[in-house]
């Protein structure tokens, strides 16, 4: 049940705005770039799942055959746009409803790993709104185009 409280039925709402807007939407996810609650890490995509969901657990069949689909294009779209080094895919859940990110971690980072996760999602402050916009406004059309990444040798 949808919670007014919820960020990620925020999210889903429209009622909390995150950087671009809605940057994918298919009928089981959302996809948006990470907002500035913690500070801006350029490359961090997000995907919700748009009902209130608390566990994988709960995700119907195609709901979870779908998070494969919209992982990969989100990574595809990284790729494409910032060329990280590595992606990492994370999902902790602590707002109990199901959602993941999608981290770039690039060639000049110096940690690498969990520690990378921690010191940019929770220490650096990285960039503000403007930086998040833009890196939104680049990465949308690549989201969007099902040819990104298409051509890719996996
Ligand atoms: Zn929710």
């Amino acid at each position: 049940m949808p919670d007014n409280e919820c960020l990620e039925c925020r999210i889903v709402s429209g009622d909390f705005k995150t950087p671009g807007g809605v940057l994918l939407e298919g009928p089981n996810w959302m996809v948006v770039h990470y907002h500035p609650r913690k500070g801006i890490y350029p490359g961090r995509l997000m995907a919700v799942l748009k009902r209130h969901a608390k566990s994988l657990s709960d995700l119907t069949d195609a709901e979870a055959q779908s998070m494969a689909m919209v992982a990969r294009r989100m990574t595809r779209s990284l790729d494409a746009g910032l060329a990280p080094e590595r992606m990492y895919m994370l999902s902790f859940n602590e707002d109990e409803h199901v959602h993941f990110h999608i981290l770039s971690r690039f060639k000049d980072d110096a940690i690498r790993g969990p520690n990378l996760v921690v010191q940019k999602m929770l220490v650096d402050e990285i960039g503000g709104q403007a930086e998040a916009e833009a890196m939104a406004a680049k990465l949308k059309p690549l989201l969007q185009d099902p040819q990104t990444g298409a051509g890719r040798q996996q």
